[in-house]
C-alpha cells in the first residue's frame, strides 16, 4: 500500500445540537472510542459555548476542535457575532460557507470571502464548504456555481496560504437528507476542485484536503473514502452519535487509494 500525502480528516459538525451534559458526554465517549486510530485527523465542531471546557477536557488527546462559524469582522460593535481571534485559541478550523448559513442567515459569497480572510488572519484553517442546490444541480449548473463560490472564497488566498485550506464539497440537497450522493459523482466534483486549485494556486494545492458532506453515514463512507480525490468527510447527523461517528473515522483510517488526484 502507498502511504497518501494528504492526512484524511473527519470534522463531526454537531451544529446547534447538544445540551452542556450531552456536550461533554459525547466527547468523551469519542474520545475513548476513536483513541486507536491515530492515521485520521479528527475534529469536533460545537457549539460555540462548549468550545471552552471541551478544550479543556479533550487536552491530550489527539481530537482536535473547530468553530461552526466566525464573524466577517475583527472586532467591535458586532452584538451576537463571535470573532476568529475569540475562537483561535481553542480551535484549529472554523467551517466557512456552509450552506445553513448561506441559505438561512443571507451569507453572501463575500461575507465568506471575509470570513476566510479573517480567519487565516487569526492562524485558523478555513473549513470552506461548497455546493449546489437540487435546482442548479438539475439545470446542469453545479460546476458553475461550485467555480463563483470557490473563486469568490479563494480570492485573499495566496499560494502561501492555501495550503490552510479545506475544501468540504457539500451538496446542498443531501445535507441532512439522508440522500447522499453517489460517491462517484462525489469524486468526479472533488477531482474537478482538485484541478481548479492547482491551476488557481499551482502545485502546492496539491496539499489541499477536500472533503465530502451530506448524509454520511458509517455505513455509506467507505465508499466515498475509496475515492481518490476524497480526503475525509464533514459529517452532520451521524457525528451526534459517538459510534455511528468513530465507524466513519475507522472506515477514513482502513482505505488506501495508492493514487492522489
Ligand atoms: C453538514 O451539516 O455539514 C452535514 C453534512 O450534515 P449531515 O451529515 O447531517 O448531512
Amino acid at each position: 500500500m502507498i502511504g497518501r500525502a494528504r492526512r484524511r480528516l473527519v470534522a463531526g459538525n454537531w451544529k446547534m445540537h447538544t445540551t452542556y451534559a450531552e456536550a461533554l458526554e459525547l466527547a468523551e465517549q469519542i474520545r475513548r472510542t476513536c483513541s486507536e486510530v491515530t492515521e485520521v485527523e479528527v475534529a469536533l465542531l460545537p457549539p460555540f459555548p462548549w468550545i471552552v471546557p471541551l478544550a479543556e477536557r479533550l487536552q491530550g488527546s489527539a481530537i482536535i476542535l473547530g468553530a461552526q462559524n466566525c464573524s466577517a469582522y475583527e472586532q467591535g460593535a458586532y452584538t451576537g457575532e463571535v470573532s476568529a481571534c475569540m475562537i483561535a485559541p481553542f480551535c484549529r478550523y472554523v467551517i466557512v460557507g456552509h450552506s445553513e448559513r448561506r441559505r438561512l442567515f443571507g451569507e453572501t459569497d463575500d461575507v465568506v470571502a471575509a470570513k476566510v480572510s479573517v480567519a487565516l488572519r487569526h492562524g485558523l484553517r478555513p473549513i470552506l464548504c461548497v455546493g449546489e442546490l437540487l435546482e442548479e444541480r438539475e439545470a446542469g449548473a453545479t460546476l458553475d456555481v461550485i467555480e463563483r463560490q470557490l473563486r469568490m472564497a479563494c480570492a485573499p488566498l495566496s499560494a502561501d496560504t492555501c495550503r490552510e485550506l479545506v475544501i468540504a464539497y457539500e451538496p446542498v440537497w443531501a445535507i441532512g437528507t439522508g440522500r447522499a450522493a453517489l460517491p462517484l459523482d462525489a469524486q468526479l466534483v472533488s477531482a474537478w476542485i482538485r484541478r481548479w486549485l492547482v491551476e488557481r494556486f499551482g502545485a502546492v494545492a496539491t496539499d489541499i484536503r477536500i472533503l465530502y458532506g451530506g448524509s454520511v453515514t458509517a455505513q455509506n463512507a467507505p465508499a466515498f473514502f475509496a475515492e481518490p480525490a476524497i480526503d475525509g468527510a464533514l459529517v452532520g447527523g451521524a457525528s451526534l452519535n459517538a459510534e455511528q461517528f468513530c465507524a466513519i473515522v475507522r472506515a477514513a483510517s482502513r482505505v488506501e487509494t495508492g493514487s492522489l488526484q
